[in-house]
């Protein structure tokens, strides 16, 4: 480990900077979104904003306010029992604000709402919609949480004409109960990718996975299983890295080795596409997957 920071070399990145982002985040305060990308701090945004190397420009949004009724040991998401009421209009703001933005790809994610009767999915729903309505073109994926396996609320996302269903395990099955809030559980987590599925087969489902949190390989190669059975067709996995001293250490730093380990065992077990590094989140390279197998 490097003395300067206590960070390996290979998690050493430069905040994003130049003409560019500061002009995109320029446009995006007249837009008025809430972007993971930027409150996050993503070391991969001005890549993921810019288009990268396919040109393709992707953004996270989250929609439903910036407050959680959850409390995972990882997240850095504010917390309460009563977050703020629903805006009725964000379905249009956002898509309003989206095709303003001219993205190729976004992937809309939310904060989780227990304290609503049907956890937000129907809004959910009417974000969807709306921006399909208003950008056909537009790619969308929804990073979704579980609506406490409730397969009426996924079957509202799953058949709102979005293009990918995603949804987190985040970590092994021995480790849920440390690492995410109570109520999330694995298998909970597994239904609610296999009902997505089962309501719209031609969806697409992916899921992420945190390394370095305490895992083992057999861990690991066990959820891999467990998410094929499942008939999940993205995976993703990145380092874990603690927001704050609040939160729950880094058991470990990977190294990237083991990261293309994950790359290639995943791939061979039949994942559609797979992207694995220190630096992948879950939605990094998302609309990499559509250009390779999609769109050529
Ligand atoms: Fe935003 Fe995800 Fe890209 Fe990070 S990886 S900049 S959060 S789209
Ligand atoms: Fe963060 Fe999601 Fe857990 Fe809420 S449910 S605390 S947003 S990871």
């Amino acid at each position: 480990l490097d003395g300067k920071s206590r960070l390996p070399s290979w998690l050493k990145t430069e905040i994003p900077k130049g003409e560019n982002v500061a002009q995109l985040k320029k446009t995006l305060r007249k837009l008025n979104l809430a972007t993971v990308c930027e409150e996050a701090r993503c070391p991969n945004l001005s890549e993921c904003w810019g288009g990268g190397e396919h040109r393709t420009a992707t953004a996270t949004i989250m929609i439903m306010g910036d407050t959680c009724t959850r409390g995972c040991r990882f997240c850095s998401v504010k917390t309460s029992k009563t977050p703020n009421p629903l805006d009725s209009q964000e379905p249009i703001k956002v898509a309003t604000a989206l095709k303003q933005w001219g993205l190729d790809y976004v992937v809309i994610t939310s904060v989780d709402r227990d304290d609503l009767a049907d956890y937000g999915a129907n809004h959910f729903r009417k974000v969807v919609e709306e921006t399909k309505k208003q950008i056909p073109s537009l790619m969308i994926e929804c990073l979704t949480p579980d609506f406490l396996g409730r397969r009426d609320l996924i079957d509202l996302v799953a058949t709102s004409g979005l293009d990918v269903f995603a949804h987190n395990v985040e970590t092994v099955e021995p480790l849920q109960r440390y690492v995410r809030d109570h109520r999330a559980n694995y298998r909970q987590s597994l239904g609610v990718l296999e009902a997505a599925k089962a309501a719209n087969p031609i969806l697409f489902t992916k899921t992420s996975l945190m390394l370095g949190v305490g895992e083992s390989d057999d861990m690991v190669l066990q959820t891999l299983k467990d998410l094929r059975a499942s008939n999940v067709d993205i995976v993703t996995f990145g380092q874990y890295l603690r927001p704050t001293k609040r939160h729950m250490k880094v058991a470990e730093y990977v190294h990237p080795s083991k990261f293309d380990y994950w790359q290639r065992t995943a791939s061979d077990m039949g994942f559609l596409y797979v992207a694995s590094g220190p630096l992948v989140r879950s939605s990094y390279k998302a609309a990499e997957f559509f250009i390779k197998n999609i769109l050529q």
